[in-house]
Parts: C-alpha cells; sequence; structure tokens
C-alpha cells in the first residue's frame, strides 16, 4: 500500500479557529447545576468564586462555534505541537486479519503526553486574564495534573495539584513531572484540608478517588482568593475545549477519503471521547452522516453501564453543585484499577444525554483485557498506550474482529488519548500476572 495512506498530517494553519459547542444541537436541554444548600439552579456569582468568569460563560453557552483566542490557538501550536497526527493502525490490521480498516488519532504526541494539555492551555489562559494567581487541581493518573502545571509553567500562573493516593504511590514519575513545571502536589486524601483529614479518619491508607481530590481542591479555593479550581473533564466547557481534537480529525478523514462508521473513546468525564467524537455526532445529529459512537469504561467504575441517571455531586466531599448525570454514586469507593484518569463516578452531562438517547453506546471491560489489548497494540503498533486509552484500544479490536466474523470492510477509527510510557508500573503488574478485575456487586443508593 501507499505509504501516503498510513498517515495524516496537517499544518499549523489548520488547528481550529473555532471550538465546537453542541448544546445547540442536543435533542433536549442540558439540566441546569443545583445548588445542594437550596435545591435550585446554582447562581452564577456563587461559581464565580470557584471558577473563571469566562469558563463559565462557556459552560451554558448556545453558540455552535467560539472562536480560539489568538494566544491560546498560538499555544496549541507552539507548545501543545499540534495539529496532532492521524494514524491508520495496518499492522494491527494484519494481526488481527480483518476487512476492517482502523485509524487512530495520536494525541500522546504533545509534551505531557495526553490530549488534556488541550484544555489546560485555554482555563489558563482565561484565569490570568482575569487576575487569578493560582489554580488548583485534582488529579488521578497525573495526566490532568501534568498537564495543567506544564500550562501554567507557559502562562505563569502558581499550579497546586490534589493526586489521589493510589497514583502517587502508583505512578511517581508523574509527580516529578509536574513538580518539574513547578508545581505543589499534595497525595489526596491529605491533611491540608478538613475534607481530607476526614477520609484519612476512616481509613489512614485511603487510596483516594477523583472525587475526594476534587473536595480538597476546592475547600483550597475558598480559602484563598486569588486562587481558582480547575477541572480537567465533565464540564461543558472542558469537553468544549478538547474539540480541536475532532476537527482536526475531520479534516484528515476527509485526506484519508474515509468516513469512519464507528468511532471510539474512553471514559472518564467524558472529555476526550467527547473531544474527539462530538463534532461528528453533531453533524450526524445535523442531518449529516451517520455513524456508531462507542463510549468505553471500566467496571470496576461502572457509571455509564451501571449507573443511574439523577443528581449528584461532583465530588465525593458534597462542595460541588450537583449535576444531572450518569452516576454510580458520589460515594461509591473506585477500586484502585491502574486506569487513575478513569477512577471517577460520573460522566459530564452531556453524554448522559446523548447516552439516554441511544445515541452514544456505552461499553464497559474488566483491566486484565484492557492490558492485554493494549500489549497487542504495543507490538504491533509500537505504542505502549495508557490503561484509560487502552479502554478504547480493547472496543477497537473487539469490533474489528466482529467485522472479520460478518465479512464487513468497515472504518473504525478511535481516539488514542495519551502514551503510557510513565504507566509501565501497570504494564509490570500485567506482565507478572497481578492485574486483580474488581466487579462492584452492588452501588451505593444515591441521596435525593
Ligand atoms: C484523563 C484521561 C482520560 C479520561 O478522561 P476523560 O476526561 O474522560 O477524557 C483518558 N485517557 C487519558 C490518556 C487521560 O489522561
Amino acid at each position: 500500500m501507499a505509504l501516503a495512506g498510513l498517515r495524516f498530517d496537517l499544518s499549523p494553519e489548520e488547528v481550529p479557529t473555532s471550538w465546537y459547542n453542541i448544546l445547540p444541537d442536543l435533542p433536549e436541554q442540558v439540566p441546569p447545576p443545583l445548588d445542594p444548600e437550596t435545591g435550585e439552579p446554582v447562581s452564577p456569582e456563587k461559581l464565580a468564586r470557584i471558577f473563571s468568569v469566562e469558563l463559565l460563560k462557556q459552560e451554558v453557552s448556545t453558540e455552535r462555534y467560539i472562536e480560539i483566542p489568538a494566544s491560546v490557538r498560538e499555544a496549541l501550536v507552539k507548545y501543545a505541537r499540534r495539529p496532532t497526527p492521524l494514524f491508520r493502525a495496518r499492522k494491527l490490521e494484519e494481526y488481527l486479519g480483518t476487512p476492517a480498516e482502523i485509524y487512530f488519532k495520536y494525541e500522546g504526541i504533545t509534551p505531557t503526553g495526553s490530549h488534556k494539555i488541550n484544555t489546560a492551555l485555554a482555563q489558563v489562559y482565561y484565569n490570568k486574564l482575569e487576575g487569578v494567581e493560582r489554580l488548583v487541581t485534582e488529579t488521578g493518573a497525573g495526566q490532568w495534573g501534568s498537564a495543567l502545571a506544564a500550562a501554567g509553567a507557559y502562562y505563569g500562573v502558581k499550579v497546586r495539584v490534589y493526586m489521589t493516593r493510589s497514583s502517587y504511590i502508583q505512578k511517581p514519575y508523574r509527580r516529578t513531572l509536574m513538580e518539574l513545571f513547578g508545581a505543589e502536589v499534595y497525595p489526596s486524601p491529605s491533611d491540608k484540608t478538613s475534607v481530607g483529614r476526614r477520609f484519612l479518619e476512616e481509613d489512614p491508607e485511603h487510596p483516594g478517588s477523583l472525587g475526594i481530590a476534587i473536595s480538597e481542591a476546592i475547600e483550597d479555593v475558598l480559602s484563598d482568593e486569588k486562587a481558582k479550581y480547575s477541572l480537567g473533564s465533565v464540564l461543558n466547557h472542558v469537553l468544549l475545549h478538547q474539540t480541536v481534537i475532532g476537527l482536526e480529525a475531520e479534516k484528515q478523514f476527509n485526506e484519508a477519503g474515509v468516513y469512519p462508521d464507528v468511532f471510539i473513546g474512553s471514559v472518564g468525564g467524558g472529555s476526550n471521547f467527547a473531544g474527539f467524537t462530538y463534532p461528528f455526532i453533531g453533524r450526524m445529529l445535523r442531518g449529516g452522516e451517520k455513524a456508531r459512537f462507542i463510549a468505553v469504561e471500566p467496571r470496576a467504575s461502572p457509571s455509564m453501564t451501571r449507573g443511574s441517571y439523577t443528581y449528584d455531586y461532583a465530588d465525593s466531599g458534597r462542595l460541588t453543585p450537583m449535576l444531572k448525570m450518569h452516576t454510580v454514586g458520589h460515594q461509591y469507593r473506585v477500586p484502585p484499577i491502574h486506569a487513575g484518569g478513569l477512577r471517577y463516578h460520573g460522566v459530564a452531562p452531556t453524554l448522559s444525554i446523548l447516552l439516554n438517547h441511544g445515541i452514544v453506546e456505552p461499553v464497559a471491560y474488566h483491566q486484565t483485557e484492557v492490558f492485554q489489548a493494549a500489549h497487542i497494540f504495543a507490538k504491533t503498533e509500537g505504542i505502549v498506550v495508557a490503561p484509560e486509552t487502552a479502554h478504547a484500544v480493547k472496543a477497537a479490536i473487539d469490533e474489528a474482529l466482529r467485522a472479520k466474523e460478518e465479512g464487513r470492510r468497515i472504518v473504525i477509527a478511535f481516539n488514542l488519548s495519551g502514551h503510557g510510557l510513565l504507566d509501565l508500573q501497570g504494564y509490570r503488574d500485567y506482565l507478572d500476572g497481578r492485574l486483580e478485575d474488581y466487579e462492584p456487586s452492588s452501588l451505593p443508593v444515591q441521596e435525593s
């Protein structure tokens, strides 16, 4: 086959000039976040204490396209190294003996190794414009923390990160990376906040969760007027910033002369999935090309496949407004799987609506089968993917094998959200046969 069919690149000028906002194209409106104290939609003033004002505007905007500020677009090229390539996984196709074509968008080439820098740069930019001196956040695997730390270094804004304790222990190099960029990093639950101390009392070895780390970050922000909070997933504005992935991919599929039948992404809170698929889902919702969209999660944290669609807190300490989303409950203690970035109890409200309407299909896998898929990918394509991304790889392989059984020449596309070169402990455990598969027998009952 021609070499040209293996890789699709764009020039820097082809980085999108606007983000795509799915809100005006959704089949129903996103229910507003609720103030847990009053049960009413939360007031913008209250949220402005925690978030940048401009980001709050984007959160509720119903404009289909929102212009990317020149400074952010420049940073996406100069610092995040966009546009990212689209590749065809030819060796994987041959290995599987499938008639399907498999493509992947490679977000692993960014300096911190994942898609998270796409929103980090935008969030730091707006906060800096508004005079914020310090951003506080949570991180699971350390991908979001390192992206925000890198963006903070770019724009000269301080960053403090609460890192889930299980990752802090399993992924010491992520902490090193964050500290290299100048960020402060604490294991969560920590003794720095009252929420953290409460969970530590319950269990001094508590593995932590994204929900707990979010509570700690918010408590920290509320004690410092010059600080604001930054979230790496779930919220509309975060998903919005990630659409540069899908908007670039749209041009690249055009160049390749294909339109995928199936789009696949892993889901923690939903940002890389949305960033990759929403521009294509939007086309379908506006009457354009039809496709399947598969969202992949761990069976240990099954918010899409076993959660309920209800109002729930975004954090375990119940400091945040309540979001209507698919959730296994903010009290759910997520097992310490290696895909730290997927250890979250809920998913984005917009993704929840798409799930309700059957537009997005959810699937869940155990971590052993996910690592097996990542192993096949590493041996055939040479890229060691992040354990989060490995969930998408597993689904792509399953779809390709189904296409083989049915003899169908379909086109499969997945988002390779990040590389796993700082996740080798997980691969060590996999090779040594030390991975545990967790299946929650029951999920916490929702409080109302
Ligand atoms: C954080 C992360 C995810 C999961 O988060 P989403 O917001 O759902 O994208 C997936 N893959 C990688 C590499 C990550 O860093």
